[in-house]
């Protein structure tokens, strides 16, 4: 059990005019009278900082962080306290320019915006609101201009899946300095119907190990994205000779977008780093439950897809919820898992979405139902796994941001 989380996620308000399809905090468009208040965020703050240094990043989401007036002090406060801070706001009229240098001058590190598709269309369809797309484009002009680094998100579900290669290419042209995938959760709006198949999903792993490949833009796989560790130490293990090929689950949808990759990479004259360097790092706090979310209300739950409640920082003491959980202890304990995760050999270094086992059965110690791995599938050399991960972690940065 970590002594304290490498993020902690705060839905600062649950208020957002946008209608997507797969929110998970099914945001309505009015405030909550009972989020916590200015003078409340501060005494939350002042928990993050008690963890101690290195302190925990502060993830502000939504909702919409820009319907709450005070965040820009907010974020002032947590920057004057020596936090990291990140915010996720929605691409709503509120993302202009005034706002964007409010952020930057209140001392934002990073900003969030998601991005759903790679045309007008298929991004507007799935945030529920026309011109969104040309104002996230206009949003990460002005963060260029302004210098304040930004990332793109996705959240990989049925609709946009055959777009991620344009979608990677996308963000690269638009100057985000990463580019990070959720697997989509059943959670909130987020139906099952949206949702891939778990053959699909490997297939998408499959792609992001590529993609990792490409000296283009930081990709980072991460919420629904655990069994992706298992999918890179076996590609790595293949190339090395010491796994048939044939262990592999690539099916049609992994051609598809491999030929894609493949080609936007050739037009835009890229060639493939000889190892995959995963930005996919042991210390992601989506992975083992090593962040923690505080809810609009100031519940406190594992992470924000999974809605099980351990405190509320307005009585409860972080610190002390986040290292006396019973919740937490179990979430981090491979000998707790069931199903195929509990057999599996592969769950020293994955255990699988626990957010999704929750999502879809009520137990978050469940096996993830969205996985194709099949436990004994394959025979594993006798390898350091998590020493293979850390040697495909990302060591060039640089070069990927320029
Ligand atoms: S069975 Fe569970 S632990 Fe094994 S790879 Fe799949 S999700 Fe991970």
């Amino acid at each position: 059990m970590p002594l304290k989380p490498v993020s902690v996620m705060w839905e600062s308000t649950i208020a957002c005019g946008l209608a997507c399809k797969h929110c998970k905090a099914s945001a309505r468009a009015e405030r909550d009278p009972r989020e916590l208040s200015t003078e409340e965020s501060y005494a939350f703050i002042d928990q993050i900082v008690a963890f101690g240094k290195p302190y925990p990043v502060l993830r502000i989401t939504g909702g919409n962080a820009l319907r709450r007036e005070d965040i820009f002090d907010i974020i002032r406060y947590a920057k004057d306290s020596g936090l990291k801070v990140t915010i996720a706001p929605s691409t709503t009229p509120l993302l202009n320019r005034k706002n964007i240098e409010r952020l930057k001058r209140a001392g934002c590190d990073v900003v969030a915006v998601s991005i759903d598709g790679a045309t007008p269309e298929q991004h507007d369809s799935f945030r529920g609101m026309p011109g969104t797309f040309d104002r996230l484009v206009k949003a990460t002009e002005i963060m260029r201009e302004l210098n304040l680094p930004f990332r793109l998100l996705t959240t990989v579900t049925r609709h946009n899946v055959r777009e991620l290669p344009e979608i990677m290419f996308l963000a690269r042209r638009l100057g985000a300095i990463g580019w990070y995938l959720y697997m989509l959760i059943p959670t909130g709006r987020a139906t099952e119907e949206l949702a891939l198949s778990p053959a699909e999903y490997e297939d998408v792993f499959h792609f992001v190990y590529d993609a990792m490949r490409l000296p283009l833009i930081v990709v980072n796989a991460i919420a629904g994205s655990e069994p992706y560790r298992r999918v890179a130490v076996m590609r790595r293990l293949v190339e090395e000779g010491m796994l048939e090929e044939s262990a592999l689950m690539q099916g049609e949808l992994y051609s598809l977008l491999r030929r894609k990759l493949t080609k936007l990479a050739e037009e835009a004259g890229l060639e493939e780093a000889e190892v995959a360097e995963t930005s996919y790092s042991p210390k992601d706090s989506s992975v083992f439950g090593k962040g923690i979310f505080v809810a609009h209300r100031g519940e406190i739950y594992p992470s924000s897809f999974m809605p099980v409640t351990l405190g509320n920082v307005r009585e409860d003491v972080l610190k002390v919820v986040y290292t006396t959980s019973d919740v937490l202890k179990a979430l981090h304990d491979a000998t707790k898992l069931k199903g195929r995760c509990g057999v599996c050999e592969f769950n020293d270094i994955c255990r699988g979405s626990r957010s999704r086992a929750y999502a879809v059965t009520g137990d978050y110690l469940a096996e993830d139902p969205y996985c194709a791995y099949i436990p004994g599938r394959v025979e594993l050399p006798d390898v350091n796994k998590e020493a293979i991960l850390n040697e495909l972690r990302v060591t060039n940065f640089s070069r990927r941001v320029g």
